[in-house]
């Protein structure tokens, strides 16, 4: 049988994962065969699983971080649902949540039964804390906030959030999953060290440059570790906080040597690069007389009409649209100008058609 081409990510503009640093690649191949579920036979893994939570703990602000590389920013928001469920002293919880919130959240409360109640976000597409104060009640388990929103890449007030769970007795999570190795080079207030905030989903598969699957979920304190452990008879580790049994060792390697390699100054780059084309492509459009969200982050949404939206997908590029319809431009590493320019390129001969 032939073997199928791998990824190029040349024309994806798509995507919130990117080309793994060459690192990242060769350190997933290294433990493609060990398994950070049972971290006492896999004790190699298991060490460098604890560098990761430190060094993301380092970049979010957290002093002494608990938590573990998931499978991605799904399990990690499930994960957090199910600590503040679990945490909650209710028997009919319930989780708030801005509009903006990612769908893993769904997913969560359907599998988790607690109700999940979503709040319209403000006209500058962030949380809105008194919409959100509105649906918050004694059986409130979690407030949610997102730190860089996946259609437009907002940040929302998370110290106006943490303060809302603190005065409703219940957890606050921040869902970083894609802003939060951006957001460390920036003036907002995102993190642990900005505010009362209790876990966070922060992915190195996404802007960290590791392979898939490698998410992160940080906790600050381990009482929320413990709400999510289960006994584990039949390995030699006793306990399990994660989701998923056996995991991959690759992308906990993987996310290790991204983080050793780029953490700071790599991942500065990285975001100092992306916010800038960002920027150029952002102004391309709006000069070309397109109605463009500006990118507070590396993400650039553009109103184009359908016609044009199907016509440039159709020259092989790889595009996604938010739930309005609009164009999503994710500027990852691997979105360099040159690329942003051969798309404009295509986007002004669709229309001259
Ligand atoms: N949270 C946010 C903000 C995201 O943008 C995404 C995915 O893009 C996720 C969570 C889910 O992450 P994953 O696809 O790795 O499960």
């Amino acid at each position: 049988m032939e073997q199928a081409v791998p990824q190029t990510f040349d024309r994806v503009l798509s995507s919130m994962c990117t080309r793994p640093h060459p690192v990242a690649r060769a350190a997933a191949e290294r433990f493609l065969a060990t398994n950070p579920g049972d971290p006492e036979t896999y004790r190699a893994v298991a060490d460098l699983e604890t560098e990761v939570v430190e060094t993301l703990g380092e970049l979010t602000g957290l002093d002494q971080p608990r938590g573990y590389v998931a499978s991605g920013g799904t399990e990690a928001n499930i994960q957090a649902v199910r600590a503040a469920r679990n945490r909650a002293s209710t028997d009919d919880p319930n989780v708030v949540a801005p509009s903006s919130v990612h769908f893993s959240f769904q997913k969560a409360a359907e599998v988790l039964g607690v109700d999940l109640r979503i709040a319209p976000v403000g006209s500058d597409r962030r949380a809105d804390p008194e919409a959100m104060a509105s649906l918050v009640d004694d059986d409130t388990a979690l407030v949610v906030g997102v730190a860089g929103t996946t259609e437009y890449g907002r940040v929302d007030p998370i110290p106006e959030l943490a303060d809302l769970a603190a005065e409703a007795d219940a957890l606050c999570h921040v869902d970083a999953a894609w802003g939060g190795f951006a957001l460390p080079f920036t003036d907002h207030e995102w993190h642990f060290g900005h505010a009362a905030v209790d876990t966070m989903t922060i992915d190195p598969h996404k802007m960290g440059q590791a392979v898939v699957p490698a998410g992160g979920l940080l906790a600050r304190d381990a009482a929320t570790m413990d709400a999510l452990a289960v006994e584990t008879p039949y390995l030699e580790s006793t306990s399990q906080a994660t989701l998923t049994g056996t995991r991959s060792g690759a992308g906990v390697a993987s996310a290790a040597a991204a983080l050793d390699e780029l953490w700071p100054d790599g991942y500065r780059e990285n975001y100092e690069r992306a916010q800038a084309n960002a920027e150029w492509v952002a102004d391309a459009l709006a000069d070309r007389g397109f109605d463009v969200v500006d990118p507070v982050l590396p993400l650039v949404a553009v109103d184009l009409p359908d016609s044009l939206f199907a016509a440039v997908q159709d020259r092989d590029w790889r595009l996604a649209r938010t739930a309005r319809g609009e164009l999503r431009l994710v500027c990852m590493p691997h979105v360099t100008r040159d690329t942003l320019s051969a798309f404009l390129r295509d986007l002004d001969a669709c229309r001259d058609e």
